[in-house]
């Protein structure tokens, strides 16, 4: 979802409003614990040994690995859908072969049912303020289903479905039986909602379709069915699988779709076909329809009846497409794979950069993190902004082209996660949207250097933790999007990424951060980590414990604020010596970056990890000795490397 780097002050000011003053003074004198135990006294302190943990097992190991006997369920689908552009609705059928994995027999699946959160009454209409983002805007829709059978021995059986919303209890004709695989045939149609809750929709003759067809829910060793329902504001928790989908559209239209376009000589002309042939080895933006191309008619092969395009996906968690028959179409690519843009001329001033931006995002995160592994990705602009899903990414027309990098960096960022690193965003929200804000602020500063390196780019990301907190507005980051106040949600974007920033520029350095995180991604590429796994990757391969940052950064609202509690100074045989105590006024911890300026003009800084507050958590004394100069200041976090909510006591200076 779009990434709210502009949006979060007005939402933290929004939020703030609405609370009290005496909840304010609650939430002070009532930080959330997680004490640990000790020789069974409650141990309060922050590094206490988190608890939180479920015990390690065959299916995950106590070193965040996936164990011997992980599994994860397969869902593999062939997709037709029909788009009719005079009742604005889609039908559509399904094969859906699912593959039970589990040691378990499945007597019913679930799927989700998602368009029926455009229905009257829904849940969705009941939770969000109707004409909010994720509220009712007076559409009536939602999903009907014409049938759903199950496929047994050639002959389909109807199979019993129950309605819960935007999810739907299917049950089979016979049970599924662990290693086999239950074939399900469904057809069913929809109106397509103007505005899908900023995740899909339409505007004028373009159609962005998401949330389309009823995706199996997850069934994981961790909670069995993961049921919860589509709200708008908690995302996806999907299976892997490889697809095949065909879109009917009227003739005129151009489709973007998740996959790689197998009837090219049926779909395009000779001449887009060279020119795309062309853009698989430039790594400079081709223009393959061009605005001269839409308005003389040569962008199509014909105009009248409709047109079926066909893709192929493979490995992926779900499948979205976008349909105009004013598409302008541009393609580059990078080491093979095509990096694709589609705008209408009306965005052209600033989507002419998209191709481009595309590209140089796949390099980005390939080169940091883990290499892109699908065929090409694509850029569309449309009315949602925005949105990702596997290979597509959806923006509106945007401000400037600083502007539209901001949002289509980050919705291709998440092909990393969660497409690859396939999280369950309905429960972790943090897990793909925070790492994925972490991995955009190195995406920012090699598009735009002159801004700063990445630490410098995430500088407002920082003083936004730092407003949360001083506001006392801040919420802890582990717990399901939809249990949060939508004016808050920024939170879960800019914090897990701070988090992550200050992990690895202050605590374990890029070096053992790097191999850590790259490790995470590395073993869970493809399936389903809960934040447990993330945290024990982490400890295991950077070789630090770290429950204090976890619990201070995922777990609780503790604030930081460290301070120069007292300076004395004393003189003998030409040196002076100084004892600093410092103080930490705050239940959370970080690391002391602290620069001692001389009367002689020069600077010395001095750092110490955040582990010396493991003895007493608020105060830490020091000595020093300085021959031939003497202080005249001391700054605690002079380059605002840190998050600390009152810098008022971070200085001393000399009489
Ligand atoms: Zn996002």
């Amino acid at each position: 979802m779009v990434h709210p780097r502009s949006a979060v002050f007005a939402a933290v000011l929004l939020g703030m409003t609405a609370m009290t003053a005496g909840a304010q003074q609650q939430a002070r004198q009532m930080p959330p614990q997680t004490p640990g135990t000790l020789r069974g006294v409650p141990d309060t302190s922050i590094f206490a040994d988190l608890n939180l943990y479920p015990s390690p097992n065959v299916y995950r190991t106590g070193d965040g690995r996936p164990g011997a006997q992980y599994w994860q369920q397969r869902a593999d689908y062939d997709l037709h859908a029909t788009l009719d552009t005079t009742s604005k609705s889609l039908s559509a059928s399904m094969t859906l072969r699912y593959t039970n994995n589990s040691p378990d027999t499945l007597r019913f699946i679930w799927v989700q049912t998602e368009q029926n959160a455009f229905r009257p009454n829904s849940l969705n209409t009941l939770v969000y303020a109707p004409g909010s983002r994720f509220g009712s805007r007076n559409f009536v829709g939602g999903d009907i289903i014409d049938s759903f059978d199950q496929v047994i021995k050639g002959s389909k059986k109807a199979l019993k479905l129950r309605d819960n919303g935007t999810v739907t209890k299917v049950d089979l004709a016979e049970p599924l039986a662990p290693r086999k695989t239950a074939i399900l045939d469904a057809s069913w149609h929809f109106a397509i909602p103007l505005h899908g809750a900023d995740r899909m929709g339409r505007d004028g003759s373009l159609y962005e379709l998401a949330q389309w067809y009823p995706r199996v829910n997850v069934y994981d060793d961790v909670r069995g069915w993961n049921t919860e329902p589509y709200l708008g504001q908690g995302e996806f928790y999907l299976e892997y699988g490889d697809f095949k989908l065909s879109v009917t559209v009227p003739a005129g239209y151009i489709v973007a779709a998740t996959g790689t376009l197998q009837n090219a000589h049926e779909v395009l002309t000779a001449t887009e076909i060279s020119r795309l042939a062309k853009a698989a080895k430039s790594d400079t933006p081709v223009p393959i329809i061009t605005a001269a191309d839409l308005s003389s008619g040569a962008a199509r092969p014909r105009t009248t009846g409709t047109m079926t395009w066909q893709f192929k996906a493979h490995n992926v968690r779900d499948v979205a497409w976008a349909a105009s028959p004013d598409y302008q179409w541009d393609a580059s690519s990078y080491k093979g794979a095509i990096a694709q843009a589609y705008y209408r001329p009306s965005a052209a001033l600033i989507w002419d950069d998209a191709a481009d931006q595309a590209r140089m995002s796949i390099e980005e995160y390939s080169e940091r993190w883990f290499p892109y592994p699908y065929p090409q990705i694509s850029a569309v602009e449309g009315p949602i902004s925005g949105m990702e899903y596997p290979m597509l990414a959806m923006e509106t027309k945007s401000r400037d082209k600083p502007d539209l990098y901001n949002v289509v960096t980050h919705e291709i960022g998440h092909n990393w996660f969660p497409m690859i690193v396939g999280s369950n965003e309905r429960m972790h929200f943090w897990q793909d949207e925070g790492f994925n804000t972490f991995i955009n602020t190195f995406s920012e500063a090699r598009r735009y250097p002159a801004n700063g390196d990445q630490m410098q780019r995430a500088a407002e990301e920082r003083a936004q933790v730092e407003f949360t907190q001083r506001t006392n507005t801040d919420v802890p980051i582990e717990q399901g999007p939809d249990r949060i106040d939508p004016r808050k949600l920024g939170q879960e974007y800019t914090k897990p990424s701070v988090g992550l920033q200050l992990l690895r520029q202050e605590i374990l350095g890029p070096e053992a951060f790097d191999d850590a995180f790259r490790t995470y991604i590395k073993r869970w590429a493809y399936k389903h980590p809960t934040p447990t796994d993330f945290f024990r990757t982490m400890e295991s391969v950077s070789g630090e414990r770290l429950d204090w940052f976890w619990r201070e950064w995922f777990y609780t609202t503790a604030h930081f604020d460290q301070a120069i509690d007292s300076v004395e100074t004393s003189n003998a045989n030409g040196a002076q010596h100084v004892v600093v105590i410092y103080g930490n006024h705050a239940r959370g911890v970080l690391p002391i970056r602290v620069r001692f300026t001389f009367s002689d003009g020069t600077t010395q800084d001095i750092e110490y990890p955040a582990l010396v507050w493991s003895t007493n958590s608020s105060r830490y004394m020091r000595e020093y000795d300085f021959t031939g100069k003497t202080v005249s200041r001391i700054d605690l976090d002079p380059d605002h490397r840190l998050v600390d909510i009152d810098r008022t006591n971070n200085s001393w200076i000399a009489k």
